[in-house]
């Protein structure tokens, strides 16, 4: 059986990402799977949602059993990951790259989207680890929220220190490299003077 192959759709929030992998599984001619983090239900249970509303039915698996053993996989000849860097634990069982892996020796598709970096600007483990074994990766951009350049980064501007928080435009919005608090080249402005370094790790 020929491999298949791997995706990858990464950037910050408001880049698009869901909104990509939503029109390739759209356009994809065959049998195919769509799965979420089972915890995300901010926008219900068995739905992708794009931050501006479009809508597919997805699975919602806790770990890589569900996944190597549904049904649907079985006849899919593609299968679509919505926020992968959630794929972890503790809200998610087993070793997603080797689950991956295990569906792209079976001859599987995979597309992944996904957070590259959390709010502090550090790497999302398992979008670097995608992108070593990825045939093609697609690194999206939004727009800041205070230049209208090209965003790579999420900045969260209010919520609460907790680990996880799930969230949209209320907590988050897309900043380039000079209106990022961690960047390097970060230049604060009258209207950009809010100091998040104080907050705890957050995952998102
Ligand atoms: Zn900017």
């Amino acid at each position: 059986m020929p491999k298949g192959s791997l995706e990858v759709i990464t950037g910050p929030m408001f880049a698009g990402k869901t909104s990509a992998l939503l029109k390739k599984a759209r356009s994809f001619d065959g049998e195919m799977m769509l799965i979420k983090p089972s915890f995300d239900t901010r926008y219900g249970i068995c739905e992708i949602k794009t931050h501006d509303g479009v809508a597919a039915e997805a699975f919602n698996l806790t770990n890589t059993d569900e996944i190597l053993s549904s049904d649907a996989i079985e006849k899919a000849q593609a299968v679509f990951f919505d926020e992968i860097q959630f794929f972890t634990e503790p809200y998610f069982g087993g070793d997603i790259i080797a689950c991956i892996q295990t569906l792209i020796d079976r001859g599987l598709n995979v597309v992944c989207c996904g957070l590259d970096m959390n709010w502090k600007g550090e790497p999302f483990e398992i979008i670097a680890k995608l992108k070593k074994i990825a045939d093609r990766c697609i690194p999206l951009h939004a727009r800041c929220a205070i230049c209208n350049e090209d965003a790579i980064f999420t900045y969260k501007c209010s919520g609460s220190k907790s680990d996880i928080e799930l969230g949209a435009a209320d907590i988050y919005e897309p900043r380039c490299a000079k209106h990022y608090p961690f960047s390097s080249v970060y230049e604060p402005s009258e209207t950009n003077d809010v100091d998040t370094r104080q907050g705890d790790l957050f995952d998102f």
